[in-house]
């Protein structure tokens, strides 16, 4: 693919633009409807499920995301189209976006889709990664092991979320036992980088090129899933993690809120992946910044003034995944607030999030301990 980018051709909005597309209607796209109904937009989500949690929040077209019927349909009932998760096909967004303001732009999706594309991207733009190599047979992936070493991890380039499509190799044994567990699709490997900590930037930019950064979060996994996330205060990675996210931003002339993921190794940082999209490492913003990632991705795409990133106290943000503590229970814990995303329990899935917001980062620490003990997972 080419990585020469054109300009996005307008960036005018209509001014009375108010009924507000999303593809898809998760979690992501409920908390852009929550954000939104204050500012008196609308919402209309395409989705397959037929009980998409965010439906209750707007109307729902039940379709493929790529149906094209749908999309006239969604395309008709708005003014402008976003999007809450990345693995859309390229065909129906270059189709929104022949028709309608499509944010952020259809670029920003195909880079992001696969994981060759973001590195390419990276090393253009002189973002640091782990040593890569593209994978598309048994001979290239002992190529590239010899190239880069062990350990490594091989990942699908495509589809791949929550860890899923990835096999850590340790030794050259694993060679043949990775590739007949991930062989039959385009892989990438990638040095393992024994890393600090993650912390990721949510990072926004507008329809007229205001950008804005929040504080780092700092991100702990469990079995490739997000369990944890603390705002960071004057972290040192800050500045460094902004002067990359901006490369990325007005390389890709892009619009909305993007989440950019860094591993922290003793030489700086060193690029994960970005998604296009709002961020679960970005939702302890909708109550511990001044204006959440979700309501400055609406602001960003509407040509609004993006609001203030500044944090409001020490924020730790703990993941529900399979199941849900009580109400009861979740708010037994002050300074927290409950989310539920009116999803089933499920083995691995998100179901709802809480956040803690105290007044300092040691205050936090005391206190973290009542929040992980929510946990279900
Ligand atoms: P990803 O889906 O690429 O974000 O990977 C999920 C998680 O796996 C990351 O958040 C890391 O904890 C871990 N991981 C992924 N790639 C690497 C790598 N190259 N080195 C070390 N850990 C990694």
């Amino acid at each position: 693919m080419s990585l020469s980018f054109s300009e996005t051709p307008s960036n005018a909005c209509p001014p009375e633009a108010r009924r507000i597309g999303i593809i898809g209607g998760g979690q992501l796209g409920r908390m852009l409807a929550l954000a939104g109904i204050p500012l008196g937009l609308e919402f209309v989500f395409l989705d397959p499920a037929q009980e998409a949690c965010a439906a209750t929040l707007g109307e729902q077209i039940i379709a493929d995301y790529d149906d094209p019927e749908a999309l006239q349909r969604l395309i008709q009932s708005t003014d402008i189209v976003t999007l809450e998760f990345e693995n859309i096909p390229m065909p129906a967004l270059h189709l929104t976006n022949a028709q309608t303001q499509l944010f952020p732009p259809p670029k920003a999706l195909e880079v992001a889709q696969d994981r060759v594309n973001e590195k390419t991207l990276f090393a253009a733009l002189e973002i640091p990664t782990p040593l890569w190599r593209a994978v598309d047979s048994l001979h290239d992936l002992e190529q590239a092991v010899a190239a880069i070493g062990l350990p490594a991890v091989l990942k699908t380039r495509r589809l791949g979320y929550d860890g899923k499509g990835q096999y850590v190799l340790r030794s050259q044994d694993d060679i043949q036992a990775a590739w007949d567990e991930l062989g039959r699709t385009s892989l990438i490997l990638e040095g393992f980088i024994q890393f600090d900590r993650e912390v990721s930037l949510i990072a926004v930019r507008s329809r007229s090129g205001e950008l804005a950064f929040y504080p780092l979060s700092e991100n702990t996994h469990e079995a490739g899933i997000l369990k944890l996330s603390l705002s960071r205060s004057n972290d040192p990675m800050q500045s460094e993690a902004e002067a990359y996210a901006r490369r990325v931003l007005e390389s890709l002339d892009y619009v909305g809120t993007l989440g950019f993921e860094f591993f922290v190794s003793p030489s700086g940082l060193i690029a994960n992946e970005i998604a296009p999209r709002v961020h679960n490492t970005g939702h302890w913003t909708i109550e511990g910044a001044v204006c959440s990632q979700f309501e400055n991705h609406l602001r960003a795409i509407l040509g609004l003034p993006l609001g203030s990133t500044a944090l409001r106290g020490a924020s730790a943000m703990l993941n529900f995944i399979g199941d849900l503590p009580s109400r009861e229970r979740a708010l037994s814990v002050r300074d927290l607030y409950f989310h539920a995303y009116g999803k089933g329990a499920r083995k691995g899935r998100k179901v709802g999030h809480a956040t803690l917001v105290v007044g300092s980062e040691g205050e936090r620490d005391v206190r973290l301990g009542e929040l992980l003990a929510l946990s279900t997972a």
